[in-house]
């Protein structure tokens, strides 16, 4: 039996399904996991000491590379000083200071630990703005599993969605509508059907949880424009593209002011932090100016936002973003091309250090162009590469990411293991 077979009986017997999150368990490609015992730059060694170069990056977080020796330097320095003490500190005001520089929209930002409460505090505070009830989210869009947000669209156009997890009772989502992303008449429809009820939009303005689709061309525009004629607020979830995708966010690139934002993943360097921040006004709602209520333990933990700090001046390097852009495209025609020459169809996409890959013939623009796509043919991709060495992410469902470290030399040795195992498919 191998180590990494071992190790996975043993965590099956200890944790449920062995992992602490369920796409780590390769469900949906089959095979057992590696057990990553380190890592170092765009390289993870897993337990029985084989090397892989890694195309997921803890899922975002890893943009400077694993370990980076400035970072960990900076969270060893924070954790002689004491781990938490439930008290401010001044390295969180220099986290808050430097997402604020960072992302314009952003007047006053709040701390927390994950994702998931960033959006969940994010729609509560919209909700306790506006005093109404209803949200507009798009399926195949993720923004974390608070109760109503695991929902998917019900039959027929406007109706509310259906739990997707057990123990979400139908009353928890009864307030959650889920459209199509891209659709903007079936937001004009709800706010039409709606006028005074919607609080927010929550949209992720680039998709990187359905693999990665672009919004169509004045989709983010018409988000905009809606949530100021009638009131409500527009949250633009970069949890996973801000930071990512360029120096600002996708809010930066798509011009596109949203009244909300929520980030995590990148800003944390790899440890525990989130955010939702914004206008001034609506911030203000939040315990202990305003009603709505929010709090954490770790919130600003003094080790983790001194990660983040590190991780946010490092990427404020002139032509760190140009730089990541061109070597993510550097794989993603790299790949287009090697499929191409093995008569594969495949397709990809990229911006910044996010990108995707489709076993289809273009690129995607909505939930069902992903799904139709050949998850067989990604299945025998996925495996045939990670025997090469390359580890992507175990579902045609994620994106990918490629940090500051995957130089020429990482991404020619992507190409020509690829070339092996398209000539095999
Ligand atoms: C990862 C992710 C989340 C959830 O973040 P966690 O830290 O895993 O809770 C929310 N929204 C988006 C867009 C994400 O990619």
């Amino acid at each position: 039996m191998s180590r990494n077979t071992e190790l996975f009986d043993r965590a099956c017997r200890a944790i449920p399904g062995g992992v602490n999150s369920p796409v780590r368990a390769f469900r949906s490609v089959g095979g057992t996991p590696p057990f990553i015992a380190r890592a170092q730059g765009p390289y993870l060694w897993d337990a029985e000491g084989t090397r892989y170069i890694d195309y997921i990056g803890s899922w975002g977080p890893a943009i400077l590379g694993h370990a980076d020796p400035e970072v960990v330097a900076a969270v060893q320095a924070a954790a002689v000083d004491g781990l938490s003490f439930g008290a401010p500190t001044e390295a969180e005001i220099e986290l808050a200071e430097a997402i604020i520089e960072r992302i314009p929209s952003i007047e006053q930002v709040r701390l927390v630990s994950s994702g998931t409460e960033a959006t969940m505090s994010a729609i509560r505070l919209a909700r306790g703005h506006t005093g109404r009830p209803k949200i507009i989210k798009f399926e195949g869009c993720y923004h974390g599993h608070a109760d109503s947000l695991l929902v998917k669209a019900g039959s027929g156009m406007l109706t509310f969605g259906n739990p997707t997890s057990a123990g979400v009772p139908p009353e928890f989502v009864q307030h959650t509508l889920v459209l199509d992303y891209n659709d903007l008449a079936a937001v004009e429809a709800a706010f039409a059907q709606y006028p005074e009820d919607i609080a927010c939009v929550i949209v992720e303005p680039i998709a990187g949880n359905m693999n990665m689709v672009r919004p169509a061309a004045g989709f983010l525009e018409g988000l905009r424009a809606l949530c100021t004629r009638h009131g409500a607020v527009l949250i633009f979830d970069e949890v996973m593209t801000g930071l990512r995708v360029g120096p600002q966010g996708m809010q930066g690139l798509c011009g596109v002011t949203p009244d909300l934002t929520t980030l995590a993943k990148i800003i944390g360097g790899g440890m525990p932090v989130g955010a939702f921040g914004g206008r001034a006004e609506i911030m203000a709602g939040i315990a202990p100016l305003g009603a709505v209520y929010q709090a954490g333990t770790l919130s600003g933990n003094p080790v983790a936002v001194a990660a983040g700090r590190v991780t946010l001046r490092r990427l404020a390097e002139p032509g760190f973003y140009d730089a990541l852009h061109r070597q993510t495209g550097l794989l993603i025609q790299g790949l287009v091309e090697r499929a191409r020459r093995h008569g594969v169809a495949f397709s990809g996409d990229w911006q910044g250090g996010l990108f995707g890959l489709y076993f289809r013939a273009t690129v995607p623009t909505s939930l069902a162009e992903v799904s139709a796509s050949d998850t067989d043919a990604f299945k025998r991709f996925f495996h045939g590469m990670l025997a090469e060495g390359v580890h992507f992410a175990p579902s045609a469902f994620e994106a990918g990411f490629v940090s500051a470290t995957h130089d020429d030399a990482v991404i020619q040795a992507t190409l020509d293991a690829a070339d092996r195992v398209f000539a095999r498919l």
